[in-house]
C-alpha cells in the first residue's frame, strides 16, 4: 500500500526537490542582500547568486542568460510577453492570433487585450487536440503583430508544432510566443530549435519554488521589441521592476540543472508508468477514450474519459487520489463548467466532465500507479453498476 493520498496532479503544481530547497536556504537569512546594493558584499553576493541562476536557467532552454526576464511565474511572464509586445508594436488596432485550448493565462490577457481594441482570433485544434500550422497560417493578417501557441498543453499533454508555426511567422515577421510552463524541465526545450521569439515557463512546475517564473526574450534575428507592464527600478533591464527574488531564482536555477541532468532518464521512467497505467484501466474497463494525440504528448500526462459515469460522483469517489477532472479543473473559482480544453476538442459536455487528468512525475511510484489504476477502475465499475441508464444514454 502507497504512501495515501497518491498525487498525481503534477501539471497543477509539483513539489520543491528537496535538493533546491537546500541551496535556497541561506539566500533567505545570512545571505539576504538585495542584488540591486551596488556598494556592499551584501549585494554582491545576492547579484552573484542570481546571476549563477540565470546561467542555469538559461542554459535548460538553449538560451543566453541576457535573453532570460526573471517574474512571478508563467502568468506574469504570458502578460508581459503579450501586453509587452503589442504595447511596443503600437499599432492603432493590432491583430493576434492564438488557439482556443490555450491556459487562461493567454485566453484572458488576450481578452483583455480585446477590449482595448485589439482584434484577436482563436484558431480550434483539431480533434486530436494538435492545432495545424496550416490553420495558423490561414488566421494571419497583415495586422498580425503575435502569434501565441502552447508548447505543451496543461489538460490533455499535447505538443503543439511549434518549430512549423515559427518558420511561418518568421517569413511574415510576426512574433512567436509560446507557453511552455508545461514542457520546460519535462522534455527537452531548445528555444533555437523551436523559433520561438518569446516563451514563458515557471518553476514550481519543475521541481522548483513557487512565485518565479521566466519569460525568454530574443535578443538576436531579431531583437524583440517589448514593452514593460510593471515600472520601478528599472530590474531586469527595464522590462520587470522589483526587487529580484533571489531565494527563487537559485532554487529555480538549481531545479534546472537538474532537469537538464535528469530529464532524459526521468522521462523514460515516468513514460512507463503512464503508460502501465493506461494499460490497467483499458485492461479492466471498456469505454475508456484518451483526450488528445497519445504520439505526440508530454510522457507524464494522461487524460481519459469514461463513458456513462457522471463527473461529479467520479471526483467525490476518489478521495485518495489526487487527480484534476474535466470539470472545474481551469479556474480558481468551484463550478462543474466542463473544461474548455475538452470542449474544443469536441468532446460532450458529459463526457468531458466524465474525464481525468493524471501528471505523474518525479516521486510516483509503480506501487502508486497500481493503486490509483486499481482504485480508478473499481470506482468506475461501481458508478456503471449503480447508475445503468446513465451509461445507454
Ligand atoms: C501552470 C501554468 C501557468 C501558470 O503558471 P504560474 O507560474 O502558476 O503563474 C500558465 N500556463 C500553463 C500552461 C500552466 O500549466
Amino acid at each position: 500500500m502507497p504512501k495515501l493520498p497518491v498525487y498525481l496532479d503534477y501539471h497543477a503544481t509539483t513539489p520543491a526537490d528537496p535538493r533546491v530547497v537546500e541551496v535556497m536556504a541561506p539566500y533567505f537569512t545570512e545571505r539576504f542582500g538585495n542584488a540591486a546594493s551596488r556598494h556592499h558584499p551584501f549585494g554582491w553576493a545576492a547579484r552573484d547568486a542570481a546571476e549563477a541562476g540565470r546561467r542555469q536557467v538559461a542554459e535548460l532552454i538553449g538560451a543566453d542568460p541576457r535573453e532570460i526576464c526573471f517574474t512571478s511565474g508563467a502568468t506574469e511572464s504570458n502578460n508581459l510577453a503579450l501586453k509587452g509586445a503589442l504595447s511596443a508594436a503600437g499599432a492603432a488596432r493590432p491583430h493576434v492570433v492564438t488557439v482556443a485550448t490555450e491556459h487562461r493565462a493567454v485566453l484572458d490577457p488576450c481578452r483583455r487585450l480585446a477590449d482595448a481594441g485589439a482584434r484577436v482570433t482563436e484558431v480550434a485544434p483539431d480533434s486530436d487536440g494538435l492545432v495545424s500550422p496550416k490553420s495558423i497560417e490561414r488566421a494571419l493578417t497583415d495586422d498580425t503583430v503575435l502569434v501565441s501557441v502552447m508548447l505543451a498543453n496543461n489538460e490533455i499533454g499535447v505538443l503543439q508544432p511549434i518549430a512549423e508555426i515559427a518558420e511561418i511567422t518568421r517569413a511574415r515577421g510576426i512574433l512567436l510566443h509560446s507557453d511552455a510552463a508545461q514542457a520546460v524541465g519535462r522534455v527537452p526545450v531548445d528555444v533555437g530549435a523551436l523559433g520561438v521569439d518569446l516563451l514563458s515557463f515557471t518553476a514550481h512546475k519543475l521541481y522548483g519554488p513557487k512565485g518565479i517564473g521566466a519569460l525568454y526574450v530574443r535578443r538576436r534575428r531579431p531583437r524583440v521589441p517589448l514593452a514593460p507592464i510593471i515600472d520601478g527600478g528599472g530590474h531586469e533591464r527595464g522590462l520587470r521592476s522589483g526587487t529580484l527574488n533571489v531565494p527563487g531564482i537559485v532554487g529555480f536555477g538549481a531545479a534546472a540543472e537538474i532537469c537538464r541532468t535528469e530529464l532524459a532518464a526521468e522521462e523514460e521512467r515516468i513514460g512507463r508508468l503512464r503508460d502501465r497505467l493506461l494499460a490497467a484501466l483499458t485492461g479492466r474497463l471498456d469505454g475508456v477514450t484518451v483526450n488528445g494525440s497519445l504520439e505526440r504528448r508530454l510522457p507524464h500526462n494522461l487524460n481519459v474519459s469514461f463513458a456513462g459515469v457522471e463527473g461529479e460522483s467520479l471526483l467525490v469517489g476518489l478521495d485518495d487520489v489526487a487527480v484534476s477532472s474535466g470539470a472545474a479543473c481551469t479556474t480558481a473559482s468551484p463550478s462543474l463548467e466542463p473544461s474548455h480544453v475538452l470542449r474544443a476538442i469536441g468532446l460532450p459536455d458529459e463526457l468531458a466532465r466524465a474525464s481525468l487528468r493524471f501528471g505523474l512525475g518525479r516521486w510516483t511510484t509503480e506501487e502508486e500507479i497500481d493503486y490509483a489504476a486499481d482504485k480508478v477502475a473499481s470506482l468506475v465499475t461501481r458508478l456503471r453498476e449503480l447508475s445503468p441508464v446513465t451509461r445507454a444514454s
